[in-house]
């Protein structure tokens, strides 16, 4: 493996106003530049996993250890943990009236590198980025996702991913609800990160359609708050072709 990027050991997370436990001892690490890829059956805690790393604040952490570039994350604020380079794809991205497009993108990117950018540089940068994910350029000035169509709201998150330049992306069903038309273009952006900013990927996903394009490192199969089972890109193609069962089955013999 090349160099350590994100190191999720022992994880135990449950809902912060509740006992619930929901991932029961996750490990997982990510290479500096790779490709990863969780799948599993719905209820599994995959979106769990991606916002405790993200340190959601719905999720409280009560065993085990997130290191993100040799840094101890598992108690940073969302905050901090963006600025440090990981960035979540939102299942569902929320709806924010009053901010447009371009002023959250604008102040997330000041915020991360606690620099001012140039409003005239900011916006040539994003109305090049908008081209490539075939965004009409008047949505800059919209209120984010307000009245975003599921494809609109996607592509807003890959402009946002392309803008930001994190060095960990983690995509949340990015692909999902989607038409042929926005898939392609929502990969077409995940190429451009991986070949402008060669940052990590860790993809949730239950389809091969944004994967195509990418050479993916390693799958990961999460069930009932635990990664049972890690492979190559050939488990993919299996669950796929044949569902989880095999791999469940696993378990139960463990
Ligand atoms: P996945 O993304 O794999 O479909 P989730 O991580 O969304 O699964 O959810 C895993 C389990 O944890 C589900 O049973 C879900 O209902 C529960 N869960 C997740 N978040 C919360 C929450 N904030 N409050 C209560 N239950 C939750
Ligand atoms: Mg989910």
């Amino acid at each position: 493996m090349s160099e350590e990027l994100l190191k999720v050991s022992g994880l135990r997370t449950s809902v912060a106003d509740e006992d619930k436990e929901i991932l029961h001892g996750v490990d997982l690490t990510v290479g500096l530049g790779e490709t990863h890829v969780i799948m599993g059956p719905n209820g599994a805690g995959k979106s769990t996993l991606g916002s405790s790393i993200m340190g959601d604040p719905r999720y409280k952490k009560t065993a085990g250890k997130i290191v993100f570039k040799g840094e101890d994350i598992t108690d940073l604020s969302t905050d901090k943990i963006a600025k440090m380079g990981i960035f979540l794809s939102f299942q569902n991205p929320i709806e924010v009236p009053g901010i447009s497009l371009s002023n959250f993108i604008r102040t997330a990117i000041e915020n991360k590198t606690g620099e001012h950018i140039r409003l005239w540089d900011f916006k040539k940068e994003l109305e090049k980025t908008m081209e490539i994910l075939n965004m009409d350029p008047s949505y800059a000035d919209r209120d984010l996702n307000v009245g975003f169509s599921g494809g609109e709201k996607k592509k807003a998150e890959i402009l946002q991913l392309l803008m930001l330049k994190p060095d960990l992306a983690i995509l949340d069903e990015t692909d999902s609800g989607l038409d042929v038309d926005a898939v392609r273009t929502v990969s077409k952006g995940i190429e451009e990160y991986k070949k402008s900013v060669g940052g990590a990927l860790l993809i949730i996903t239950h389809s091969t359609r944004i994967l195509e394009s990418l050479a993916v490192d390693r799958t990961h199969v999460l069930a009932d708050g635990k990664i049972i089972f890690d492979g190559d890109s050939s488990v993919i193609d299996d669950i796929n072709k044949n569902g989880f069962e095999k791999y469940l089955a696993k378990e139960d013999e463990r």
